[in-house]
């Protein structure tokens, strides 16, 4: 198969859902978590979930840049703003993210802050050109995937001379924050929360590879199966993780052959490695700091980092009351339990990240209309195997 719409076939999903309902064993449970919010959209999309035997439930992970952001880092990008003057540049999902005291950066735009939405870091670059009496911000955000892009818009920035562009660095690493799951206490703990395997983003080990996530399938005894984003792909995937779990077996295997391998795009890594490193730890939003599971710009280009240019300062933010999102993105509770969910925080009206984020969790049960349906057991009455 080629194109997408193979990858949508009605007849296959049948027989994929066919083969699924042979292969499980009705006397276990299998809770596979998908780390990203692409898979979770496509299972509600599609309603794959509706073609699951009972006891196989997914579980949705922390896998959405917008959505893991803390809200001390949008804080920061607000003081940029309003304080240093920058024109700051950011993708469109996160102008609507609510900073601390139901501030936004929508809500400083409108008062007159200079935030611009932009595309790609190659919009940022042309702003910064366009306007060489301004300090020009971009807010950078995003897994293994958007790392690439930003790492060339820091070497074209330096090769061209420009001065007055710096880059926010967010840019946040999936095996780490996979790891920080199974090791908190939710996880570890009998009785609380059951995550029997995962989903592999896809996107991210076309950068990265399959071979990151050997080590904690291993050592966890989790599967893992690298998942391409469309509704058949998923299917299989879910095969594929319950062989493995029927089998005993804990291992990386990769369902999106058609663009990923062990290794990854080489490339790429090397371009990322010229201009990030490793930082010690850094803030997910509903995991804490978590141990080197973010990049920070390299001293070699500290001149193009807003955090040193600006001396952008660590500051911890308050959820807004009521909001569950950090649960939810530990897989620990669902979009439903949060009594906030369709009372007051909607897509037009987000109380917290996981409702703004078009790959949110809360947004694709609104979206896709999954709370109107009956509930399977809320995630913290399972037991783990
Ligand atoms: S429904 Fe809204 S308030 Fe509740 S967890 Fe989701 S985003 Fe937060």
């Amino acid at each position: 198969m080629k194109y997408v719409d193979e990858f949508r076939q009605h007849k296959l999903a049948k027989q994929l859902a066919a083969a699924i309902r042979d292969e499980v064993d009705t006397g276990r449970s299998y809770h596979l978590m998908e780390f990203c919010g692409g898979h979770t959209h496509a299972i509600f999309r599609y309603g794959v979930q509706d073609l699951m035997p009972g006891n196989v439930r997914f579980i949705h992970g922390p896998g959405c840049p917008v959505c893991v952001l803390p809200v001390g880092r949008i804080d920061n990008a607000i003081h940029l703003v309003e304080a240093e003057d920058v024109i700051l540049c950011t993708y469109g999902d996160l102008l609507r993210v609510p900073a601390s005291g139901r501030n936004s950066l929508i809500k400083v735009k409108a008062a007159g802050g200079d935030v611009r939405m932009v595309y790609s870091t190659q919009d940022a670059l042309n702003i910064a050109r366009e306007n060489p009496d301004r300090q020009v911000v971009f807010l950078a955000i995003g897994f293994e995937t958007t790392t690439p892009p930003s790492a060339v818009a820091l070497q074209q920035a330096r090769r061209e001379g420009l001065k007055n562009f710096s880059l926010f660095c967010n840019h946040v690493l999936t095996p780490a924050a996979i790891q920080n799951i199974l090791e908190s206490p939710e996880v570890r703990e009998i009785g609380s929360v059951a995550i029997h395997g995962f989903f592999g983003p896809s996107h991210v080990s076309s950068v990265i590879g399959s071979r990151p996530y050997e080590f904690f399938a291993e050592e966890f005894q989790r599967p893992v199966v690298i998942a391409g984003f469309e509704p058949l792909d998923v299917m299989q995937s879910v095969l594929m993780l319950i062989r493995q779990l029927n089998q005993g077996r804990y291992e990386v295997e990769n369902e999106y052959t058609r663009v990923v391998t062990r290794e990854g795009n080489q490339k790429a890594q090397r371009l990322v490695a010229e201009v990030f490193e490793l930082r010690r730890s850094f803030e997910w939003r509903g995991l804490g700091l978590v141990p080197y599971s973010a990049l920070k710009i390299k001293a070699d280009y500290q001149e193009y980092d807003a955090e040193q240019r600006f001396q952008i300062p660590v500051s911890p933010a308050k959820e807004v009351k009521g909001c569950e999102c950090p649960a939810i993105l530990r897989g620990a509770k669902r979009p439903t339990d949060c009594k906030l969910f369709g009372v007051v925080c909607t897509p037009d009206n987000p109380m917290g990240s996981c409702m703004v984020s078009s790959e949110g969790a809360c947004a694709a049960y609104w979206s896709y209309g999954r709370f109107r349906q009956p509930e399977a057991k809320s995630a913290s009455t399972e037991v783990a195997i």
